[in-house]
């Protein structure tokens, strides 16, 4: 019999338990987390009253992996206090107009100077260059890099491309003027109707994203899997290059035989080398973010899932509706929403929870008579990744280096260079630990 450590509980540790623990029955599968609960960045943000408030936009949504999906969502098909949700509703606040049918960017621009010659450059593509290569100059400038601005406190020509994923800007919606069929700019487009998704799920109770990582806790523990809270890993015992103990912050150590690593990659270099990941976190940091948790008495004025805020003039970044997700606008009187302000309009000591919610009713997402139940500000600091050039190839380099030295520990999830949101972070963690398995290398 093996022991296999998980370090982290968040929905990446979470699915490594499944995956491992259901293709080894006979070994000790132990997940050991930092804090006193599971769920990562998917646990709750606050409470107020009996209501709970995420992180963010968590709706869980199937992998469409067979194997996965019955586990994970299983029990949710046939429970009526889950809404199913097969169209996101997504709406976008840009040049002072709120448009409830697009997640992405409205623009009211022409495309005009898109040219299907321009050839990206073969080497070293930063932000800018991908976004001129798709969009042209005018809309790159005009569009793209105010919004961009607004978020990330750095050049865009210094940053990674894929770094516009994390703000949602990599798409324009409603076009303006007239594109020729033939342009990449036809493959920019959405459908108008929302983002078509796999069926997500949000429950009704108004306890969120919490509730599913309890009932998933609750069906690791029937497997069998084994947990150890509040034990922050900080070091390794090596032999023979490979990991024998782990070493926890109380100085207690904990023996295995594979070390399965699912929390964000930050925070396992300081462990391996110091060299390393100060020579990492000078291609990588994480935003500030800062969420204004609000209640209201009245309903929203939209009946958008979220809102992405690209528009300058206003600070949030997204605006997060939970009941138009639970499906229980006309029984309940109480309305949650979730703020989250980014980069460093998240550090401006003066915006305080009376200017957003008058920012708000600005984007007229709710009205001006609007009563505020309650509220709560609160700050994440490992917010969205801001990768500079260089980042990937070098976190690539720094994780093959890891593997090499240590010849039983997998990186998964979040610990994989390119891995953000939360559906690839459970995809790519069952994908990579059933190759792993099949391959033989976790026996
Ligand atoms: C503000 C915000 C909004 C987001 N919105 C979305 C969204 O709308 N859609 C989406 O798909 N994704 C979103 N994401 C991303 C999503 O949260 C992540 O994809 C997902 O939660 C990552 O899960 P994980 O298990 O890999 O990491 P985490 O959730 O970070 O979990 C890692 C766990 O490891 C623990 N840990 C860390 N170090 C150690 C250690 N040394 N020893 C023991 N335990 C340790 C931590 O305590 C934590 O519980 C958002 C992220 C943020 C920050």
């Amino acid at each position: 019999m093996s022991v296999i450590a998980i370090v982290g509980g968040g929905i990446g540790g979470i699915v490594a338990a499944f995956t491992l623990k259901k293709a080894h029955p006979k070994h000790d599968v132990i997940v050991i987390e930092a804090s006193p609960n599971l769920g990562g960045l998917l646990g709750v943000s606050h409470e107020i009253g009996s209501l709970s408030f995420d992180i963010g936009t968590h709706i869980p949504a199937e992998t469409m992996i067979d194997e996965l999906d019955e586990w994970l969502f299983g029990a949710l098909y046939e429970n009526d206090a889950w809404q199913k949700i097969t169209r996101i509703n997504g709406g976008n606040y840009y040049d002072g107009q709120l448009d409830e049918n697009h997640h992405n960017i409205l623009s009211r621009s022409t495309y005009d100077d898109l040219d299907d010659n321009v050839k990206l450059p073969e080497k070293e593509v930063n932000c800018v260059d991908d976004y001129r290569f798709r969009f042209g100059k005018y809309l790159t400038n005009h569009v793209f890099l105010p919004s961009l601005e607004k978020f990330i406190p750095c050049e865009a020509e210094k940053l990674e491309p894929e770094v516009q994923r994390y703000f949602a800007l990599d798409r324009l919606s409603q076009h303006g003027g007239s594109a020729s069929p033939n342009t990449r700019l036809a493959d920019s487009r959405i459908h108008p109707q929302g983002k078509k998704i796999p069926t997500a799920f949000y429950t009704s109770n108004g306890k969120g994203v919490s509730d599913w990582i309890a009932l998933l806790k609750r069906q690791l523990d029937q497997l069998g899997v084994k947990f150890l809270h509040g034990k922050k890993t900080v070091g390794f015992e090596v032999d023979n290059h490979k990991i024998k103990k782990l070493i926890f912050d109380n100085g207690s150590t904990f023996i295995c035989n594979q070390v399965i690593w699912s929390a964000p990659i930050e925070t396992l270099l300081p462990l391996v080398s110091h060299q390393s990941s100060e020579k990492f976190s000078s291609y990588y940091q994480r935003t500030k973010i800062k969420l204004f948790h609000f209640v209201f008495d009245t309903p929203y004025l939209t009946p958008c899932h979220y809102v992405n805020c690209f528009d300058t003039h206003v600070d949030p970044y997204r605006v997060t509706l939970y009941e138009n997700f639970a499906g229980r606008i006309d029984k309940k009187k109480l309305y949650r929403c979730t703020v989250e302000v980014i980069g460093e309009r998240a550090q401006n000591p003066s915006l305080n929870e009376a200017e957003i919610f008058r920012q708000l009713v600005e984007m007229r997402i709710v009205s001006a008579d609007t009563k505020v139940i309650g509220s709560h500000e609160t700050q994440v600091l490992n917010g969205f990744p801001i990768k500079r050039v260089g980042a990937l190839s070098n976190a690539r380099k720094l994780c093959d280096e890891i593997t090499d030295t240590f010849n039983n520990i997998h990186l998964v999830g979040s610990a994989e260079p390119s891995t953000f949101f939360s559906n690839d972070v459970m995809i790519r963690t069952f994908n990579s630990l059933k190759t792993k398995i099949e391959e033989e290398k976790i026996t």
